[in-house]
């Protein structure tokens, strides 16, 4: 295997499937199954879930809300879907903890970094809701964050695209996919990764993104044994 400890990031809005909000369990399935497959390998695998099918801060401020308290939705709409994948990955037999950055002890562990590492080490998948904790910040940022704390070899964004583009490939049909790009590429020829902080954070720690296709059955395996499917992004 290419990488020994990932953190998947995985975005709210991939678990509506088809729908056009909240969760759809036959895509948690998909994604069970895809992390099942990488963990039999031995591979530690620890994940960031967004929140974005079910609630997204700027939506609410948009709409007359206080961006700060659309925020402690968004954050806890990550819990919410934690759980949801939990809930698959158990279905499993696999053994999981969820961890949450704000506290909600009932639902969840407090994020405890050295309690994450050791969950990380026995093979248990750990699950990171609540973002980063903060208001004004994305799932994004807390992938990159909690990536780097727990030391993961890279991270990765599942999406619904394949990869890096040159331009929008579902608005430009001339668009190229990139197989590796730097940071500093992505940023003079004004791509997006993901969103600058996010994306600052990786860079100055030199932590590997690679961007692909999780809704294509058999891809993360391929991504972690070094297949590249993806894109990655690197010094
Ligand atoms: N959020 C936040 N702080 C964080 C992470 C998330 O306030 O550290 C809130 C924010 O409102 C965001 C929402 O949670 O819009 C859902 O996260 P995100 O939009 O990143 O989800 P995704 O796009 O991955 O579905």
């Amino acid at each position: 295997m290419q990488y020994k400890r990932i953190l998947l990031k995985l975005s709210g809005e991939a678990l509506m499937g088809d729908r056009n909000y909240g969760i759809d369990p036959a895509r948690l399935e998909l994604y069970a199954d895809e992390i099942e497959q990488v963990l039999q390998r031995g591979v530690q695998v620890a994940i960031v879930i967004g929140g974005g099918n079910i609630f997204r801060g700027v939506a609410g401020a948009s709409n007359g809300m206080d961006r700060v308290q659309g925020d402690h939705m968004g954050m806890l709409a990550t819990v919410i879907n934690g759980l949801a994948l939990q809930s698959a990955l158990e279905n499993k037999g696999l053994d999981t903890r969820l961890q949450s950055a704000i506290k909600i002890n009932e639902v969840a562990e407090p994020f405890i970094r050295r309690r994450a590492m050791r969950h990380l080490e026995k093979g248990r998948v750990v699950i990171f809701g609540g973002g980063t904790g903060n208001p004004y910040f994305t799932t994004d940022s807390a992938a990159v964050l909690r990536a780097i704390e727990i030391e993961a070899d890279v991270i990765l964004k599942g999406t619904r695209v394949d990869g890096i583009y040159t331009s929008d490939p579902e608005k430009d049909k001339s668009a190229t996919k990139f197989d590796q790009i730097s940071f500093q590429d992505v940023l003079s020829r004004g791509l997006k990764v993901m969103d600058t902080t996010a994306f600052t954070l990786s860079q100055e720690n030199e932590l590997p993104i690679v961007v692909f296709d999780m809704n294509k059955k058999g891809n993360l395996l391929k991504i972690v044994s070094g297949e590249n499917i993806g894109t990655v992004v690197n010094l």
